[in-house]
This record gives C-alpha cells, sequence and structure tokens, in this order.
C-alpha cells in the first residue's frame, strides 16, 4: 500500500513536469482532431437529413435531433477551430487554451452520451458513448487524475440517464455494462498513452541534457588539447594549425605579416642554480609579459621549454620589431618573484621575420627565418632582437 502511495506521488512529480509538453502536443493534434471530427460530423448530418430511410414518426424525429445535435456541434467546433489557428498566430489568452482539451474531452462525450440516450427511443444502443470514450481516450493528452473525473462523472451522468430512458429491464442492465466497459477502457486508453508521453517526454530530455553537457565537454577538451598547461599560451600544434590559416587570410587581403621567436636567455642556469620550480615560475612570468603585449588577432605560443612564438598578422618588419623589443625591455627589467631568496633578473632573445605583401610562401619559412634571426641574436650576445629581412640579410638592432 506505501509502495503504491509512493509510486503514485512519483508519476504526480513527473507528471507536473511534463504537463506543459502535454499541452503543446494537444495544440498541435488538435486542429487535425477538429478537422476529422467535421468530416464526421458532416457524415453524421447526411446520415441524419439526406438519407430518408425513417420507417416510423419515432425514427423521424431521433432522425432530426440527431441532424440538429450534430450541426450545433459542428458549427460550435468549427469556433473553437478558427480561434486555435488565430490562437497559434498570435499570443492569446493561454489560460482558455489550457483549459481547451479538457472543455472538448467534456463536449465530445457528452456528445456520445446525448446521442445514446436519444437513441433509446428507437434502437438502444450505447454505441455513441463508447465511441466518445474511446476518441478522448486516445485523441486527447489529459493527465489520468482529471481523465479519472471525467469518466467517472460522465458515467454517474449516463448512468442515471439510462434510468430515466430506457424501455426495458434488460436494455437498462446492458447499456449500463457497456458504458461502465467504455469508461474503464477510455481512462485505460488514456493512462497508458499519457505514461507513454511521460516517459518518452523524460527520456527526451535527459538524452538532450547529456547532449549539451557532452558538447559542452568537447568544447572545454578541444579548448584545453590547444592550450600548454604551464602557461594558457597557444600549444606548438594549435600554433602550427591556426598559423596556416591566418598565414592564407593575410595573404589574400594583401597585407604583410611577422613571426617573433624569443627564447629565454641561460635558463639551464636557472633551473641549476634554483630548481624546476623557479624556472616554471620564470615561464610562466615571461607568458604573462608576451599575453599582455599582443593584440587579440596575434597568435602566441610556447613552443618548446622556454621558447616561445608570436605570429603577428597585418605587421610589418618594424612594427614586429617594436612589439619584440618592448617583450624584451620588460622582461629585461623586472625581477621576477620565483618563490626564490630573492627576485630573479633574467633575458630573453628574439628573432624577427617579416614578409611584405607578395614576398611570402610557407609558414615553415618564416618560421624558419625568424629561428635564424634568433640564433643570431643569441650568437650576437643575447637580451637583443635581430630582424632578418625578406632576402635573409640579417640585420642586429637594439641591445
Ligand atoms: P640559451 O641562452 O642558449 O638559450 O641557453 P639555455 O640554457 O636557455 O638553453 P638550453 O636550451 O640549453 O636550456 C633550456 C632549458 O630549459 C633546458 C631545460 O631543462 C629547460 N626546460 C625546458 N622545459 C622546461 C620546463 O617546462 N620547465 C623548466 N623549469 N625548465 C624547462
Ligand atoms: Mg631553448
Ligand atoms: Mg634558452
Amino acid at each position: 500500500m506505501l509502495n503504491l502511495w509512493k509510486q503514485l506521488l512519483l508519476w504526480h512529480g513527473q507528471h507536473n513536469l511534463v504537463a506543459a509538453q502535454a499541452m503543446q502536443d494537444n495544440m498541435a493534434r488538435l486542429p487535425w482532431v477538429l478537422g476529422v471530427v467535421q468530416l464526421l460530423l458532416a457524415a453524421g448530418i447526411y446520415l441524419a437529413w439526406g438519407v430518408n430511410a425513417s420507417t416510423s414518426p419515432a425514427e423521424a424525429h431521433f432522425s432530426n435531433l440527431i441532424g440538429w445535435v450534430d450541426v450545433a456541434l459542428m458549427l460550435g467546433l468549427l469556433v473553437v477551430l478558427v480561434w486555435l489557428l488565430w490562437c497559434q498566430r498570435s499570443a492569446c489568452m493561454s489560460v482558455w487554451r489550457q483549459g481547451l482539451p479538457v472543455f472538448l474531452a467534456v463536449v465530445f462525450v457528452s456528445f456520445g452520451i446525448t446521442l445514446s440516450i436519444a437513441s433509446q427511443w428507437v434502437l438502444p444502443s450505447a454505441t455513441m458513448y463508447v465511441i466518445s470514450c474511446v476518441f478522448v481516450g486516445t485523441l486527447l493528452l489529459i493527465r489520468p487524475s482529471i481523465m479519472l473525473v471525467i469518466f467517472g462523472v460522465s458515467y454517474a451522468v449516463f448512468f442515471w440517464l439510462l434510468g430515466q430512458t430506457a424501455q426495458t429491464g434488460t436494455v437498462l442492465i446492458l447499456l449500463r455494462f457497456h458504458g461502465g466497459m467504455a469508461a474503464a477502457l477510455g481512462l485505460t486508453l488514456s493512462l497508458v498513452l499519457w505514461r507513454r508521453h511521460t516517459v518518452t517526454e523524460l527520456l527526451r530530455r535527459q538524452v538532450q541534457a547529456q547532449n549539451t553537457t557532452l558538447a559542452l565537454q568537447k568544447t572545454q577538451l578541444e579548448a584545453l588539447s590547444q592550450r600548454d598547461s604551464l602557461t594558457g599560451l597557444l600549444n606548438r600544434r594549435a600554433f602550427t594549425d591556426q598559423a596556416h590559416t591566418v598565414l592564407s587570410r593575410t595573404l589574400r587581403d594583401g597585407l604583410p605579416l611577422a613571426a617573433v621567436m624569443f627564447d629565454l636567455d641561460h635558463f639551464k642556469q636557472v633551473n641549476d642554480e634554483h630548481g624546476h620550480p623557479a624556472g616554471d615560475a620564470v615561464i610562466q612570468f615571461m607568458a604573462q609579459v608576451i599575453a599582455s603585449s599582443v593584440r587579440d588577432s596575434d597568435l602566441a605560443a610556447r613552443v618548446g621549454g622556454e621558447e616561445f612564438m608570436l605570429l603577428l598578422p597585418a605587421t610589418g618588419a618594424q612594427a614586429a620589431q617594436g612589439v619584440a623589443e618592448k617583450i624584451r625591455r620588460q622582461v629585461a627589467q623586472a625581477a621576477v618573484a620565483a618563490g626564490t631568496a630573492k627576485p630573479l633578473n633574467i633575458t630573453v632573445s628574439a628573432g624577427v621575420a617579416a614578409w611584405e605583401p607578395g614576398q611570402m610562401s610557407g609558414f615553415e619559412d618564416l618560421y624558419a627565418a625568424a629561428d635564424r634571426a634568433l640564433y643570431a641574436a643569441k650568437h650576437a650576445g643575447r637580451n637583443q632582437v635581430v630582424c632578418a629581412d625578406a632576402s635573409e640579410i640579417i640585420l642586429k638592432i637594439g641591445l
């Protein structure tokens, strides 16, 4: 008993979660449902008025009544259909829309009860009530607690009206039995469909949430795989990949392009004298100086242990030298807090290579030229910037 109560509470919570989606599904299918009902009612009107098959005044009255009920319902539902289509185009009173499926369910079972009760004077049957129960249970997504009330009350009304109109005791018992089966069938159908809708909707959301998480993790992993873990700058692979894109864009736009390569001077000594953690702190400091000195459109990477590279689109040789010189000076003037007893003084050498529009070849050539310029800077005594010009004549500048 306790388990059943727990299960019902769980279902209730789940149903609250999917109620809004069920409403949307109802709104999507209602125009079709109403369209089909219009056709069925048109057929009913034709049978009632178009086919003259009455053999007695009672049958003629019955046909007449059915015809008018069909016409009234057809017109009423036509108004609802037009209003619904208008609602879908413009924001309209949502309270009325929320209540529409329940309203239609009540209308349909009332229609079924009316026709079944009217048939007592001609051919006693519960067929229309049965059809309306199956129709409502299958086509409208309404939560089970409300359906229980709709089918329960409708059966009570059907039961009572039959008592007033059934012509024999046998017919009364039989039709009450048929009506009870119809209400139970409608309720079961609606319960099964609602549960299926709930489970499907909750699964869909779970899959959607997992997909979103996966997409986010993929983006984060991709971003991480492009970064050097010590400095946060681009790693060599990501730098090379992106460099080719930058190169072809710069080439297409007819702009100059420059590369700067940095290598910390006598860095091995830093490690040997102060330990690797101090060396790491120096590398991080160098990365910060670089990152704060370049534009968003520039590429900055750590391409080796204590080697860094910049790719500066739309930048000529002179401007690139200026950037490299600024960074070199900043490093030389800083006292780096590296967890050592005294802050460290370090220096860096740089090689610059630049292409003017029209001179460009592959990125590897620019990289090699910057590397050669860096080598020249080391040979010339370190702590300086050397620029390789287009014809590879190495030009020493600054100290
Ligand atoms: P030079 O002025 O000629 O560049 O001399 P150098 O000592 O800087 O040159 P070398 O290439 O011989 O030394 C680079 C050193 O960088 C060697 C290696 O131990 C150190 N190194 C490479 N990667 C890391 C790292 O991630 N952390 C630390 N702390 N040291 C690193
Ligand atoms: Mg080196
Ligand atoms: Mg070095």
